[in-house]
């Protein structure tokens, strides 16, 4: 049996042929449909849900009393559905989601003129329709192609309809995209309440999604109304274009074919091809495919208005492509890479041979939302930007104004607009005068900003604790995390005259038997923060690549990123200040540098070793991630050096500032494995350490200071046990959280005014009221007896007011 009746051979077509072939078959449109649409168009304006209640009796079949899906349903749509599906849908989301959200537009200020700034920036539609066919096979994809581009957009307002009984499969696909508002109202009826609103579905301000020829003819209907309704894109029906050369499969085509065929008697499906023999193919072989297939009949009688084309060369089949402007374009060619730079029109084109268009149907990533009906000369595929508008933005500076000023006044003043040109005049009349005024002031100002960079200029530092200028000799100083124990030493060597060792190698051997890592795997630093910065200059390139952090946690990670020009990924920890590790998992793109402090500073938490491993795991020759344990010492059985030898991308910072109570000498360390302490060295300062630091950290590190030191931590933790006692008795505080450090952080009531009154008293700890998720928090270093006595009497006093 042969279903093509068309077989076609372009050369011998003559004009009118041609034109015939490739002009779509006329959509008849029952002036019945057109009339029933304006009449249910103008019943549910008019009588809003009474009138959606009565459709869905009369259509549907259905009697429904509320039209909304309660949250409780749409949650619990996950409980039953297979986990087979269940995954397929999320696996579909996740392909969708990551090419989609490579569509948003990042706004970028541009100096067109000098001084004279234009961007464009981008919103959110406010509220859009979304409509999902129902029916027999419930189109849960078209949920993921329209609810994902909107929920990357940033819209408020989603309301989706659908017909009754809407699937739990719709229903959880909705719950993925966080669309909540969903309700049981299918066809023309859905169109016209969502345009107009009624008591239980809001008004939108855009309508999306296909449906059958009362939806599309509603649609059509509602864009034309006063009411400031937009739709997607005009509909028509599915089509496909394939274009063939001797190296594509026979059986392939014919799958294609068929699989486009299916959509509806309407589908419309086109081979082109240079070669007889697989024309010939396809015709002897489509039996075999279709015949056991449910939806023969459809598949039949659209291959019926479908042709095979044979033409004389590839380049005849993209000519006769670009002119049909195919919805799908499918090029089963070996040499696809040069076809794709002259194909003009098309909705989504599949390339060779391992590329069918079901893939772009459900889970590659793209849009299924196609322009269709040669709407493909002039329309896009579905995405982020048809949820979103634009605008555009100008600034001028005094001196952008004067730059442009002429040019704006003559072509005002030719165009006869003098009200623009004055505009223009009064103000550069104004400024010119107050220029004159200031200009032999001015001359040596303000010029440096010229020259340095805009992320400087734009940066506001780290708050250094040291930097407040209440840290007075007389006040109590519990912000810094530093220890309040003095411990005691004397410089051994005294001449200057030579450069230090770039790396001081006794230094280094100290350390080593100190934390039981090979010399080798050892940096010395001055103080960790050096080591975050010389990680990043070494591994992150300006603009392009990323740091990864999870916030609340150390701001030098942020800031540091900030001056080098390094992006920034910054992923919120769980409530429980764990890490989001799907999330961190979803964001790895271009992240060079994962830092993780441990435990937390400001939180005081430890961070669970096993996510740590599964990081080090998936970011194996990705990214290399940091494990800060500047706090470490306070809880030494979590140190995680012994995985250096394992995970060649782990990055462990130490520091000499915390435990070791020596803050003042500014001696850090980096241990990693050998490859990552040689790149370092290749960036880090010619002589970073002094001799002074060394000879100090040197005597730090032997075996007398270190059971001192120990010592030390264990004074300073008792002082923190009998710290926290008494917090918990102070009626203004809330909660104090546990910690593994030598601070506590605690949240007040009313943190701003304990932060105030404090300071008059002259104790200074750390506000993190600002902080991401620590309102009302203060971080308290652990200090003397005496120093948390007077903290507590302060707060006791606070308390009973
Ligand atoms: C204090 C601190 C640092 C900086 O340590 P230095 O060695 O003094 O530079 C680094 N990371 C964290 C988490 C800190 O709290």
């Amino acid at each position: 049996m042969n279903f093509f009746k068309n077989v076609i051979y372009w050369n011998l077509c003559d004009q009118n042929q041609k034109k015939k072939i490739l002009t779509r078959p006329v959509i008849f449109l029952d002036k019945n449909i057109k009339k029933e649409v304006s009449n249910i168009i103008h019943k549910v304006k008019q009588e809003g849900d009474n009138a959606l209640e009565y459709y869905n009796l009369l259509f549907d079949k259905v009697k429904i009393k509320t039209l909304e899906i309660s949250i409780e349903k749409i949650n619990n749509a996950k409980l039953n559905i297979k986990q087979d599906i269940k995954n397929a849908i999320n696996n579909a989301y996740y392909n969708i989601n990551k090419f989609h959200s490579y569509q948003i537009y990042k706004t970028k200020k541009i100096e067109t003129t000098s001084g004279v700034y234009c961007q464009q920036i981008f919103r959110p539609i406010n509220s859009i329709g979304l409509y999902v066919p129902g029916g027999t096979a419930p189109l849960f994809s078209t949920v993921l192609m329209l609810g994902i581009p909107a929920q990357l957009a940033l819209c408020k307002n989603i309301v989706m309809c659908t017909p009754a009984p809407i699937s739990n499969e719709i229903l959880y696909t909705a719950n993925l995209c966080k669309i909540k508002k969903i309700f049981q109202i299918g066809g023309a009826q859905a169109i016209a309440a969502m345009a107009f609103g009624t008591n239980s579905i809001p008004k939108v301000n855009k309508i999306f999604g296909p449906g059958n020829a009362f939806v599309t003819e509603a649609k059509k209907q509602i864009n034309n109304q006063k009411e400031n309704i937009s739709i997607d894109m005009p509909a028509g029906p599915s089509e496909l274009i394939i274009i063939a050369d001797k190296f594509a499969y026979s059986h392939f085509i014919i799958a294609d074919l068929i699989s486009q065929a299916e959509h509806g008697v309407d589908s419309q499906v086109i081979l082109l091809t240079t070669e007889e023999k697989i024309a010939k193919e396809v015709i002897n072989g489509i039996n075999n495919q279709i015949i056991n297939l449910p939806r023969k009949d459809i598949i039949i009688k659209s291959l019926n208005n479908s042709y095979i084309i044979i033409t004389k060369d590839i380049d005849q089949c993209i000519q006769i492509s670009n002119k049909y402007s195919p919805e799908h374009l499918i090029i089963q060619c070996n040499e696809y890479e040069k076809i794709l730079p002259k194909i003009m029109n098309a909705g989504s084109i599949f390339l060779g041979n391992w590329a069918p268009g079901s893939v772009g149907d459900y889970a590659s990533g793209t849009n299924h939302v196609l322009p269709t009906y040669g709407y493909a000369l002039t329309y896009s595929s579905l995405g982020v930007s048809d949820f979103q508008k634009s605008m555009t933005v100008q600034e001028l500076t005094p001196q952008g104004l004067l730059n442009i000023s002429n040019t704006v006044e003559i072509m005002s003043t030719t165009e006869k607009l003098i009200g623009h040109k004055n505009s223009v005049t009064l103000r550069s009349e104004f400024i010119k005068k107050k220029l004159l005024l200031n200009k032999n002031n001015d001359k040596y100002k303000n010029n440096i900003n010229k020259i340095a960079k805009k992320n400087i200029i734009n940066l506001i530092p780290y708050q250094s604790a040291r930097l407040l200028d209440n840290s007075r000799f007389d006040h109590i100083l519990l912000n810094a995390n530093e220890s309040p124990i003095t411990p005691i030493f004397k410089l051994i060597k005294n001449t200057f005259n030579r450069y230090p060792e770039p790396q001081p190698k006794r230094l280094i051997k100290n350390y080593s038997n100190y934390c039981g890592i090979n010399v080798d795997n050892i940096l010395v630093s001055r103080g960790a923060d050096e080591g975050i910065d010389l990680l990043m200059r070494t591994f992150c390139n300006y603009k392009s690549d990323k740091i990864l952090f999870c916030p609340p946690t150390y701001g030098m990670y942020y800031i540091n990123a900030k001056i080098l020009g390094i992006k920034i990924n910054a992923v919120k920890s769980l409530e429980n200040w764990q890490l989001d590790l799907n999330t961190i998992k979803k964001t790895l793109d271009n992240v060079k540098i994962i830092y993780i402090c441990n435990p937390n500073n400001p939180t005081g938490n430890l961070i669970n070793q096993n996510d740590i491993i599964e990081l080090l795991e998936i970011t194996q020759g990705k990214s290399i991630v940091v494990i800060d344990e500047a706090y470490i010492e306070f809880c030494i059985t979590y140190t995680i050096v012994h995985l250096i030898e394992k995970y060649s991308n782990l990055v462990v910072l130490r520091t000499l500032s915390k435990a070791f109570s020596l803050a003042g000498l500014r001696c850090g360390f980096v241990l990693a494995n050998k490859e990552i302490i040689n790149l370092l060295l290749k960036v880090i300062a010619p002589y970073p350490i002094p001799e002074p630091v060394s000879d100090i950290a040197v005597q730090a590190l032997n075996r007398k200071n270190l059971i001192l030191m120990h010592n030390n931590i264990n004074k300073l933790m008792n002082n923190k046990l009998w710290l926290i006692k008494n917090l918990k008795k102070c009626h203004v505080v809330k909660n104090i959280f546990p910690s593994q450090t030598n601070y506590v952080l605690t949240k007040f009531f009313k943190s701003n005014y304990i932060f105030k009154k404090l300071s008059q008293k002259g104790i200074i700890v750390r506000n993190q009221d600002h902080n991401i998720g620590l309102s009302n928090c203060l971080r308290i270093s652990v200090g003397t007896d005496y120093e948390s006595t007077k903290l507590i009497s302060v707060l006791q006093e606070l308390s009973s007011y």
